[in-house]
């Protein structure tokens, strides 16, 4: 809560209200909340905490607020508290010693800090609350939050009270009122009182009564009921002290109404049993049987035990002044077993809370070793899909560039292999062929023939109709070569209108014929220039043992050469190819591929 804030809580939660009402965004809202929050854990009017809690209840963004959610656990902690539940106090602030969401501030966590630190106290856990309380003293005092560093100061002073060093207890009161703002009304009159108790316990009674007056004057003025009533409480405590029944009564039962109204029940028996020792003490055994029973009514209603061994000790001994020895007894059975009941209550919860403090140091630790690991198999799984993409990736490259690869190399030998105007084979691969075929038929001993033939007065036919008819014929002609021919046979194109057939398994009677057939069907066929018969001659060679392709060819050539010269349109047998003993005994039957 910052410094003008609390400057003008000197009475109600004006500032809250107003704090409130300017709130426009859900931002400001929350901070207007959260000290409204703050305001009543420092005055300890627990009266306004279900009020408060279910306004947030009915707005959703306030109820899902995470800061918030920590502000609800600190008001259930400090209402548990007040009613004398600190274990359970101490569950409700469990979770929130372990951690905070992202959202609190350092003052928040300060804030968890002392009321932990405060319950632990009550709980007697004396050396991890001295220790907490001496860190939030140096932080506030770090941080320059004078006001907090009183309030610690304060706490600090209560743990010393309740561990019996009165003289360290004052030391820090004193400490308290060195530091405190003079705005921070609450806090210095806090201080005073604590300062004012511990004189009084140090047999310093009269002091303690006459340094009474500046806190009460303090609560006063600023209207803190649950202030003036712990000041009256100790005020009628320390009259007592000074042999001053009578006048010991008023502040006690002020005190007890005050305490009534805001609903403190732990505080209002303490009160009730006070009463009834004062009156005890002063031999009035009817009002402080009354006051007694009331204390040990109220006492049965909270599952605080001590106080229920303290209101029923009360009461067996005003029991026993009256005469009242039975029911004295009762009593002070009922007492002993309250306090049996508060240690065995006691151990069981110190135990749960051992418990559960190790159950939550074992699950953040068991957290923390599982976020580790998850954040290594994530990054293992990332590093590993980055790497699966990446080779997929190289593997998609590599099957393209192969397969572009295998394209291109299609493309370049299909080209390479062919002739682009006839689509036969080119003269390299036609003589390529034919030199693998007289190889293999000699590895064999096979038949193979060759078979030239050249288009005849071709010139003729360029000169009076143009190349491109020159073109088209020599198209027409390779279609009717290719469909002559076996699936086995190559037909090239190796001049410019000269072509070789390649036939392997073929005797000399069956090239001969298909020589035949071949020049036959050229002139009857390819009909590019009507009335202007297409006609070749043709040489025609068997492979002879021991030939080359070479001399095959230049065998077929010559026989070309003479079919030329005698007349052209007419078919020549190389010489020795009929006669001689060609290569293997099969000349089996001309099968044209078309046929
Ligand atoms: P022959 O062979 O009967 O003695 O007479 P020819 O007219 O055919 O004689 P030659 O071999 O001298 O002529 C060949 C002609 O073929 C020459 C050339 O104009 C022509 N020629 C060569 N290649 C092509 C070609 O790719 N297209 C066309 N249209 N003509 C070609
Ligand atoms: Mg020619
Ligand atoms: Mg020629």
């Amino acid at each position: 809560m910052d410094e003008a804030l609390q400057r003008s809580l000197t009475s109600a939660s004006a500032a809250v209200v107003d704090a409130r009402r300017q709130a426009r965004s859900p931002a400001a809202q929350v901070r207007a909340e959260q000290a409204a929050s703050e305001q009543i854990l420092l005055y300890g009017d627990l009266r306004d905490v279900s009020e408060l809690l279910s306004r947030w209840d009915v707005q959703p963004e306030l109820k899902n607020d995470p800061v918030l959610g920590v502000e609800r656990k600190l008001l259930q902690a400090a209402k548990a508290a007040a009613e004398g539940q600190h274990f359970a106090a101490a569950r409700l602030l469990l979770p929130l010693q372990k951690g905070l969401p992202a959202a609190a501030d350092d003052v928040l966590r300060w804030r968890v800090k002392l009321v932990a630190a405060t319950n632990a106290s009550e709980l007697g856990q004396s050396e991890e609350a001295t220790r907490a309380l001496t860190e939030a003293i140096q932080e506030a005092a770090r941080m320059g939050w004078a006001d907090r560093e009183a309030l610690a100061w304060v706490a600090l002073g209560k743990l010393q009270e309740l561990l019996r060093d009165y003289a360290e207890a004052l030391r820090c009161h004193q400490q308290a009122l060195k530091v405190v703002p003079a705005w921070a009304v609450q806090t210095k009159a806090y201080a005073l009182l604590g300062e004012a108790q511990m004189r009084n316990a140090l047999g310093q009674r009269k002091e303690a009564l006459a340094l009474l007056a500046q806190p009460e004057a303090l609560f006063a003025d600023s209207g803190h009921d649950k202030g003036t009533a712990d000041l009256l409480l100790i005020k009628g405590y320390v009259l007592r002290m000074l042999d001053r029944h009578k006048e010991a009564i008023a502040p006690l039962n002020q005190a007890f109404e005050i305490r009534a109204r805001l609903g403190r029940l732990a505080d209002q028996v303490n009160s009730l049993t006070h009463l009834a020792s004062v009156t005890r003490d002063m031999k009035d055994f009817e009002p402080a049987t009354a006051y007694a029973r009331r204390a040990v009514a109220l006492a049965e209603a909270t599952d605080n035990r001590f106080l229920l061994w303290d209101a029923s000790y009360c009461l067996a001994t005003s029991l026993s002044g009256l005469g009242q020895h039975a029911a004295a007894y009762d009593a002070m059975l009922k007492a002993s077993r309250a306090l049996k009941e508060a240690s065995k209550f006691e151990q069981i919860h110190q135990s749960a809370l051992i418990r559960e403090r190790f159950e939550t140091d074992r699950q953040t630790l068991e957290n923390a070793h599982l976020q580790d690991r998850l954040a290594w198999e994530q990054g293992e799984q990332q590093r590993l899909s980055g790497l699966i993409c990446a080779m997929a990736a190289l593997l998609m490259l590599l099957v393209l560039s192969v397969a572009a690869l295998v394209y291109l190399y299609r493309h370049t030998r299909r080209h390479a292999r062919t002739d682009g105007l006839t689509g036969l084979y080119n003269r390299l691969h036609t003589l390529e062929r034919c030199e693998a075929e007289v190889a293999r038929a000699h590895r064999h001993a096979l038949p193979l023939a060759v078979l030239m033939f050249d288009l005849d007065l071709f010139k003729r036919i360029n000169d009076e109709h143009g190349h491109a008819t020159g073109d088209r014929v020599l198209q027409e002609v390779a279609r009717h070569v290719r469909g002559a021919l076996r699936v086995a046979d190559t037909a090239g194109r190796v001049g410019g209108e000269e072509f070789l057939l390649v036939l392997p398994h073929t005797g000399a009677q069956a090239a001969w014929q298909l020589a035949e057939r071949l020049r036959v069907l050229l002139a009857a066929q390819v009909q590019v220039v009507p009335g202007w018969p297409v006609t070749a001659s043709f040489g025609v060679a068997l492979l002879q043992p021991g030939q080359g392709a070479a001399a095959l060819m230049q065998q077929a050539d010559q026989a070309l050469y003479r079919a030329k010269a005698r007349g052209r349109n007419r078919a020549e047998m190389a010489e020795g190819s009929l006669d001689g003993p060609a290569l293997g005994a099969a000349d089996g039957p001309l099968m044209p591929a078309g046929a």
